[in-house]
């Protein structure tokens, strides 16, 4: 039987299982076909490619950065350099952004390169048997001695609720979501830019995934989100009226860019439901001696990649003080 079973390959989730993977056995379990959970790569037509979650990484802990800078070294990420621009249309002086040098999961395959990986497994149930945990997904069963959760909160509550605190259940994390666009603009309009922020009722950004470098085309690609109040909006009826819901973003693009909305085709309209929360939980991971049982995530600490990094690093830190049966 394996040590530990994490569920989720976010970055969260592939942390904590590349840090156990130096002292014990692991598997990764997720529903999605690849890795990399909200920091992920959507390949259409080939090469073209939208990073239509995680839009870049960027660091306020030194410890954060130091990792992120020894991943570009070895060219798993890169600086995403161009003219990044405010809603003034002004270039702003930025952060440092950092994407994957082909996707931004890039940072989720490296992590996981050796560890076994059981994907399109959505789990529905988990029980503790006094010596290990049975995790029951929609397909197979499975067995470990330990167990980490690295969902967003309220799909973890849903899982896990039988075992955790009621502290834990009680902290009223509410998570917002966002919808997503991916649209390419037919013939090479020479905008110039990168990406932008916007002080609009629909829109709040848009990147342009040619100024990435990964493909070349004479076309735009664009990856629009809109902003955190019409995705609460509309993401429980999105589904139903796709083509609407993306006609209407993809014009207010139009109109704010000044270009012609019959250049626009739509990829895709992705709604993500647990997108991140604004308010941190006041403590940095969970760990569960007597259950063997730990979670990490963005939402403990904040709504960045670099939260989901810093609790699967405490959570790591947690695991190796406690005496475990292995
Ligand atoms: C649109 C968008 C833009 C963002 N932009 C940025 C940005 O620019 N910079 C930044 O730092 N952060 C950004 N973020 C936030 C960042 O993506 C997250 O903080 C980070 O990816 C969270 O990682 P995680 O491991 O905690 O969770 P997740 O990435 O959500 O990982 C959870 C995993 O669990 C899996 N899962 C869930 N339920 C089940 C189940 N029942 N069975 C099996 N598997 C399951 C999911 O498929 C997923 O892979 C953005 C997020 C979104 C959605």
């Amino acid at each position: 039987m394996i040590d530990f079973c994490v569920l989720g390959s976010g970055i969260s989730g592939s942390t904590i299982a590349k840090l156990l993977s130096k002292k014990y056995s692991v598997e990764i379990i997720d529903k999605a076909k690849g890795v990399g959970g909200r920091s992920s790569n959507k390949k259409v037509d080939g090469s073209i490619n939208f990073d239509h979650g995680l839009q870049y990484y960027s660091f306020k802990e030194p410890k954060f950065g130091r990792f992120l800078k020894k991943l570009m070294k070895m060219k798993v990420l890169k600086y995403w350099d161009g003219n990044h621009l405010d809603f003034t249309f002004k270039k702003k002086i930025n952060t440092p952004k950092i994407i994957g040098i082909n996707g931004n999961n890039d940072l989720n395959k490296y992590l996981l390169k050796n560890i076994k990986k059981n994907l399109n497994q959505e789990i529905i149930n988990i029980k503790f048997k006094k010596t290990h945990w049975e995790i029951y997904g929609k397909k197979n069963i499975y067995k470990a001695k330990n167990l980490v959760i690295s969902f967003p909160f309220e799909q973890t509550k849903k899982l896990a609720k039988k075992y955790l605190t009621r502290r834990l259940l009680n902290l009223g994390i509410k998570m917002s979501p966002n919808i997503t666009l991916m649209l390419r603009q037919k013939g090479l309009q020479n905008l110039a830019i990168s990406s932008m922020k916007f002080n609009n009722k629909l829109i709040s950004w848009a990147a342009n995934e040619n100024s990435k470098k990964r493909f070349t085309s004479k076309e735009n690609f664009w990856t629009i989100q809109a902003t955190t109040n019409y995705s609460k909006k509309i993401i429980n009826v999105y589904k139903k009226k796709k083509v609407y819901f993306s006609n209407l973003l993809t014009k207010e693009f139009s109109n704010i860019l000044n270009c012609n909305y019959k250049d626009f085709q739509v990829f895709k309209i992705h709604g993500w439901k647990y997108s991140s929360n604004q308010i941190s939980s006041g403590t940095k991971c969970y760990w569960d001696s007597h259950f063997k049982i730990g979670l990490c995530g963005d939402w403990f600490i904040g709504p960045k990649a670099e939260s989901a990094w810093l609790s699967a690093n405490d959570l790591f830190k947690k695991i190796k003080k406690t005496r475990l049966n292995n």
